[in-house]
């Protein structure tokens, strides 16, 4: 559901990058909060995926305007015409640097009450990814240190990693399925991150926009629920899938060569898997400075999705697919699951 009721003065939003993997759950949260809803879709050759989703979130209610942030003029007219408040990006990381444009817009229309750049990760100035995952977080810096000077009004939304299996070659493993066959374990498999539903990434960000509190404002995304080691992914997957998978380590090493390797966007993923499950990098931080703000802290009454029912979704995908795919899981008489050690492929 929706964490913000029915505002009826809430400022008329522009969202860029709707289409995309992210972009999609902020518009759906803001349309479910009834917040009026611009996005910023690109013309030109487009996928049927990408012009399927615009269609559906133009019948759930936002409106479409056609154009490229790269057009500073345009973005101007349409921000004064539409007398947009809010602007959120969530451009992909191809696209980090064309924001300068848009900030450049919001500068001059001066109206702009909150903007929100494509960030939805780490916290970029506390991370150190190696390359090729620095020079995305480089971009995305350049882009903070422009927002400050201009003094634009921003809520940076540090939500951490999405729920779901943590491909290190896959840039959003919640549009697939966790593995069937085997697990690659990061390391020793032991260190922890939090892992969001996109619905909750979505929803929180929306909550965030008309509350002073996160004005100027890193959010990290840290409900305690949701933080779970790779180990622990992987008992938990084993339980829904009622089988126990072999496991198969990868090491740092494996990782950084990987990275090395500057395919994009794998090597990307592949410098941030290393960031997170080898150094910690969600987790060997705390929140002090002024201008962190944790989302739990801010929202106490409100739950995180947990990434069990976020794995029960993936389950109902297979499912859904091929009913006899997956067995009951067996339980012991004290209602203790207990995995069946047999490999056979769903
Ligand atoms: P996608 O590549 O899925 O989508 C990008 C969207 O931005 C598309 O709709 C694209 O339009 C649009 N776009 C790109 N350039 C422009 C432009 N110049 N003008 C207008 N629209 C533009 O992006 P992601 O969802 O993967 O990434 C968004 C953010 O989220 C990034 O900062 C990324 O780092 C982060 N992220 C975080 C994850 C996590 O687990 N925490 C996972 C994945 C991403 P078009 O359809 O025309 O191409």
């Amino acid at each position: 559901g929706s964490l913000t009721p029915y505002v009826p003065e809430a400022g008329p939003t522009l969202i860029i990058g709707s289409t995309g993997f992210i972009g999609r759950f902020v518009t759906e949260a803001s349309l479910d909060s009834g917040r009026p809803t611009y996005i910023l879709v690109r013309c030109g050759p487009t996928s049927p995926a990408k012009s399927a989703a615009a269609k559906l979130l133009q019948d759930k209610g936002a409106t479409i305007i056609h154009g490229t942030i790269n057009d500073r003029e345009f973005m101007e007219r349409v921000m004064r015409e539409r007398k947009i408040e809010v602007v959120i990006s969530a451009v992909g990381g191809e696209s980090i640097l064309d924001q300068l444009h848009l900030i450049e817009a919001i500068k001059n229309v001066g109206t702009i009450k909150r903007f929100f750049p494509s960030e939805f990760g780490h916290d970029i100035d506390r991370a150190d990814p190696v390359e090729p995952g620095l020079s995305m977080y480089n971009g995305k810096r350049k882009i903070r240190r422009c927002i400050e000077q201009a003094e634009i009004p921003y809520t940076y939304i540090c939500c951490n990693s999405i729920a779901a299996w943590p491909y290190h070659d896959n840039t959003h493993p919640a549009d697939v399925l966790p593995p069937l066959d085997r697990f690659q374990i990061y390391g020793d498999g032991s260190v922890k991150a939090y892992f969001v539903a996109g619905s909750d990434i979505g929803k929180f960000t929306i909550a965030t926009i008309d509350d002073d509190r996160t004005i100027k404002k890193s959010v990290h995304f840290r409900p305690p629920s949701n933080l779970l080691n790779i180990n622990e992914m992987a008992s938990l997957w084993e339980e829904k899938i009622g089988r126990v998978l072999p496991r198969v380590t990868v090491t740092e090493d494996d990782l950084l060569d990987r990275a090395k390797e500057m395919r994009i966007p794998q090597s990307v993923v592949a410098a941030f898997t290393h960031d997170i499950f080898i150094k910690g990098c969600q987790i060997n931080f705390c929140l002090d400075k002024p201008t962190d703000v944790e989302v739990c802290s801010l929202y106490p009454k409100e739950c995180f999705r947990s990434v069990n029912e976020c794995f029960d979704d993936f389950i109902k995908k297979i499912a859904d697919k091929n009913p006899k795919a997956i067995s009951k899981p067996a339980a012991s008489k004290n209602g203790i699951f207990v995995p069946k050690s047999d490999r056979e492929p769903l």
